[in-house]
């Protein structure tokens, strides 16, 4: 009974530690909504310790073995409603809540019913079974599939496995004649440690996916420039960093707009903020939609075609300046046109984004050069002729 009670105190305190866990995701994630219901889950679960180690001192053991129960049950539904939120698979309130007071009717039914019989452990274990099964499926309904999900949904999917084990494991090792003696059961001590560590380790998986959520939102926030809504210059190499190491990696342009410093000084730097948006939807919207496009900074932007040869990006490039002249921006007078000069470049096998970004950078500038409004493309990157190497 001691090893059982020790148990009940330790899962009791593990379920505040979550608790505390989840609301600190909560106050820290701006979808703080999912957390809060876990921790809530938690919390009311934890419940069920206070139940059971009252029970055999109570005269009302039925109340409290009833609340116990419906304390896990309860758990277990907010931490499925905490998940639909989080996978975006909303869970039928009626329906949650009908299987919950159903669950708790059937409970009381069969309290008197002996212990340790098939009859008395399957619908007591059932409901347990369904809810975490319930729980599982909704991972599976969601279309994430990281790793991290996938580790939540075996332990839900492990846990619901668990209560049916439990139907054999409280006929097989008795869990006591009545629900006062229970705790005295060999049983007892079983579930109660299986029990903790699969909390453990649910608890432990669904703060995983939480905390990678508000990682992966914060580094995605951190790539992403907010103006334009391209990527920044560190998203722009993140990006194309793996698309380089192919054999043909493609063709880089990069473009600036032409006297933008005219249109900020004479239209005001909100009518220029304007354009800079204008300017980076003509080229999302004209770009494969393969290629990465990038504000490298100030007016200047990059857009990387993978496995597009130097010809077919100059007839791009032009499609783009020209769709850029007629752009229609609020402040602007209708007459004033907004142009852009490109550089294009060929990236060769091996060559790093920096060295792309040189090349097509002085094209850009021989287009600047020449008028501005223009296309130039790049000389391809001089090469060590390695039979000159050595000679004096
Ligand atoms: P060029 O044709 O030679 O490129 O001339 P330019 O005037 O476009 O180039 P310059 O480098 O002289 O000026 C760039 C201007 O871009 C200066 C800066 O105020 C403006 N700029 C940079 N970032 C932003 C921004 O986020 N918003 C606005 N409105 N202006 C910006
Ligand atoms: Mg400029
Ligand atoms: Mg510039």
């Amino acid at each position: 009974m001691g090893g059982a009670i020790s148990l009940l105190a330790v899962n009791f305190i593990i379920a505040q530690i979550f608790v505390v866990a989840f609301l600190t995701i909560a106050a820290k994630s701006r979808a703080g909504q999912p957390a809060i219901w876990c921790a809530a889950g938690f919390g009311v679960a934890s419940l069920s310790a206070v139940f059971e180690t009252v029970l055999p001192f109570t005269p009302v053991p039925r109340l409290f073995a009833i609340g116990a129960f419906a304390s896990v049950l309860a758990g277990f539904s907010l931490l499925r409603l905490g998940l639909g939120f989080f996978y975006r698979v909303p869970v039928r309130l009626p329906v949650l809540a009908a299987f919950f007071v159903g669950s708790v009717i059937v409970d009381l039914a069969i309290y008197d019913l002996r212990r340790g019989t098939l009859q008395h452990a399957f619908f007591y274990q059932m409901p347990f079974f369904v809810i975490q099964a319930w729980s599982a499926s909704t991972i599976i309904r969601s279309r994430r599939r990281s790793y991290a999900d996938w580790i939540l949904f075996g332990l839900l999917a492990l846990s619901s496995a668990y209560f049916i084990f439990k139907i054999y494991a409280a006929i097989a090792a008795g869990s006591g004649t009545t629900a006062a003696d229970y705790l005295a059961s060999p049983f007892a001590l079983i579930s109660q440690a299986i029990g903790a560590m699969l909390i453990v380790g649910t608890g432990v998986a669904m703060l995983g996916v939480m905390v990678k959520d508000i990682v992966d939102e914060a580094r995605a926030s951190s790539e992403i420039d907010a103006l334009s809504n391209l990527c920044n210059r560190r998203g722009f190499a993140e990006r194309v960093a793996p698309l380089l190491r192919q054999r043909d990696p493609g063709t880089l342009i990069l473009t600036d707009l032409d006297r933008f410093k005219l249109v900020n000084d004479t239209y005001g730097h909100p009518v220029g903020d304007e354009v800079i948006r204008q300017f980076s939807r003509v080229l999302l919207e004209l770009m494969p939609s393969r290629a990465v496009a990038g504000r490298l900074g100030g007016e200047e932007f990059a857009v990387f075609l993978p496995r597009v040869e130097l010809d077919e990006a100059r007839v791009l490039a032009h499609g783009m300046r020209a769709a850029i002249t007629s752009m229609r921006i609020d402040g602007l007078p209708e007459a004033t046109a907004v142009t852009a000069s490109f550089g294009v470049a060929a990236i060769m096998s091996g060559e790093s984004l920096e060295a792309a970004i040189q090349r097509a950078d002085k094209a850009l500038y021989a287009a600047k050069s020449a008028g501005r409004n223009r296309v130039e493309c790049a000389e391809p990157p001089a090469r060590v002729m390695p039979h000159l190497v050595g000679r004096p």
